[in-house]
């Protein structure tokens, strides 16, 4: 996929001039899809297909797939930083980010039947995936619970579940989809899962969904499957091993979303930077208060901080290296920071910064998503407590 020994060879910690270009190209595009764009989607609550398709047109949301197939051979390093240019400039990559981040499970697991016939298509354009199916109404977060189940029939599977808060699918070709194979083993309760890559094409009646009006704008759904046929060469990977396999998915996930957050805080610094400065009420900047100017203060030194954790591990995960803690790590500190960031520039604003007019407001509700989803930072806090701490578990 990507040639490890460059990125071994990077800085983690410097902007090489390969990235340095990517910032530019991602700028540019985003200069096309200024603030007004992304305020007045967020009140009709509509997906930016305009913004999605230059992203693809230029080739960025084909960042990992490899040159072989028409993609660009990028690293996550490249992938995240690519991420975190939109959401600096004002907009929200979450509409197009999964293609990046579930890429993984299919680059690393599908065969090479299965990704000869997608990943060209999937890299100029012509099919997008961008719809990841695990979370369901009962499991929440115990992703082991999930009682979506396929059934081998023949050469098919039948799969049959309801998921929610399946984000995208209505502006998604292909869907991967995580069911059942097998039963919940308590011994081993992470065994009998498996990973499909549905094609929503052909699943014609067999996918009914309920479109979910959520706080930002995120086109997301309830969706009930029935009897929804997959041919056996969709299955990714080994039947029964699923939760390993998106596992590997999920350090990616992490460090993109950290990337993302890192963008909307370093947005956030910026607008509350030079709103603190210009803004004079009784006689002076807001900005000399130590009440307005130290939280900025504040919230800049943390997001630095975070991006710096957050290049490091991308700078393993591209090495190959373990990269679990650092992924983890990176996500919690990245999504606490924007947040922080946000609520310091919300304050800067005052009554402004409930006005939509200037764009704090939508940002503030895009980036609070992050607390939450892919992965809660309740659970990423006790994935450190155990299995990097050692302590013991809460499940
Ligand atoms: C806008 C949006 C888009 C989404 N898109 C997708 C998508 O495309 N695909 C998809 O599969 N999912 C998607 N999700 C789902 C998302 O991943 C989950 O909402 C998230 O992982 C939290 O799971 P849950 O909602 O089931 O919360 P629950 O598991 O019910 O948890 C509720 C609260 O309890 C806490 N909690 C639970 N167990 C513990 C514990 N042991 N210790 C401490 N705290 C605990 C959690 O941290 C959380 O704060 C999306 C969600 C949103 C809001």
């Amino acid at each position: 996929m990507t040639n490890h020994s460059d990125h071994v060879r990077l800085d983690p910690f410097a902007d090489p001039a390969a990235i340095t270009g990517i910032r530019a190209g991602v700028r540019d595009i985003c200069a096309r899809f200024p603030e007004a764009y992304w305020r007045e989607l967020d009140v009709q609550r509509q997906y930016p297909v305009a913004f999605v398709q230059a992203m693809t047109e230029a080739g960025w949301l084909a960042a990992l797939i490899p040159t072989r197939y028409g993609g660009l051979g990028h690293g996550i390093s490249e992938a995240a930083v690519i991420l975190e240019e939109v959401n600096r400039q004002g907009g929200n990559a979450g509409p197009a980010h999964a293609q990046m981040y579930i890429m993984g499970t299919l680059l690393k697991y599908g065969s090479p039947e299965l990704q000869a016939r997608y990943l060209p298509a999937i890299a100029d354009g012509r099919l997008r995936l961008q719809a990841f199916g695990v979370t369901e109404p009962e499991a929440g977060t115990d992703t082991t619970r999930i009682t979506t189940t396929a059934v081998r029939d023949g050469d098919r599977y039948l799969i049959n579940g309801e998921k929610i808060y399946i984000s995208r699918v209505q502006h998604s070709d292909l869907m991967l989809l995580l069911a059942r194979t097998s039963p919940r083993d308590d011994a081993k309760p992470t065994a009998g899962l498996s990973v499909f890559l549905v094609d929503l094409r052909q699943a014609g009646g067999a996918i009914t969904l309920r479109p979910l009006r959520m706080l930002m704008n995120n086109e997301t759904n309830g969706v009930t499957i029935r009897d929804l046929s997959v041919p056996l060469e969709n299955l990714i990977g080994v039947e029964g091993e699923g939760f390993r396999q998106i596992l590997d998915g999920w350090n990616a996930e992490r460090i993109l979303i950290a990337a993302e957050c890192v963008g909307d805080g370093r947005w956030f610094v910026d607008r509350a930077t030079a709103y603190a400065t210009g803004r004079v009420v009784f006689g002076r900047p807001i900005g000399a208060n130590q009440g307005i100017q130290f939280p900025i203060a504040a919230a800049y030194a943390r997001v630095e901080a975070a991006d710096l954790v957050r290049r490091r591990a991308a700078a393993s995960f591209d090495a190959g290296l373990p990269c679990g803690p650092d992924a983890n790590m990176a996500k919690y500190l990245a999504a606490e920071a924007s947040w922080e960031a946000a609520n310091a520039c919300l304050d800067t604003f005052g009554g402004n910064g409930f006005n939509a007019a200037y764009d704090v407001e939508r940002k503030f509700r895009e980036t609070r998503l992050y607390r939450v989803a892919p992965v809660s930072n309740n659970l990423v806090l006790a994935y450190i407590g155990h299995r990097v701490l050692g302590m013991p578990r809460s499940y």
